[in-house]
């Protein structure tokens, strides 16, 4: 019998708990002539580990959730410039919008400013989104002569 409330047990030692009591009516079982007792016993033993397994999964998944959702709160934006989201108080290494709003949430530092021929341009390592920062400016051709005269 256990002294601990059951409030304060996690859900995976209340679910081993339940394995480890399902094993002793099996070995209990055994000791008895009543092959329909040792089916039904050994039958809800396998579930308990079914179950057991998929707890263990779940809890797994629940902890890499709440662990997303206090990053969550590291996170600010996404800026109304360039839509980007960057951990607070780090606003010069944005993060890339397309991999931060995808399902699963991914956190991708976006790659250094770029000097391209279309301008000043950021790009995504993981997505290759590209965000133009500054746009080049065109450039501005006069002909200064009359190719007809
Ligand atoms: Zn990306």
């Amino acid at each position: 019998m256990s002294i601990i409330p059951q409030a304060a047990l996690t859900t995976v030692q209340i679910v081993s708990g339940l394995a480890a009591s399902a094993k002793n009516a099996v070995d209990l079982a055994k000791s008895t002539s009543n092959t329909e007792l040792k089916g039904a016993v050994s039958e809800l033993y396998d579930s308990v580990l079914d179950v057991k397994a998929r707890v263990l999964e779940l809890d797994e998944e629940v902890r890499i959730l709440k662990a997303q959702l206090v990053q969550r709160d590291e996170i600010e934006g996404p800026d109304a410039k360039f839509g980007y989201f960057c951990f607070k108080g780090k606003p010069d290494a944005p993060l890339c919008p397309k991999c931060y709003q995808s399902i699963p949430s991914k956190v991708v530092n976006m790659g250094p400013r770029d000097q391209r021929a279309g301008g000043v341009m950021r790009f995504c390592p993981v997505c290759n989104f590209r965000v133009t920062e500054e746009r080049a400016h065109s450039i501005n051709r006069q002909i200064n002569y009359n190719p007809y005269s």
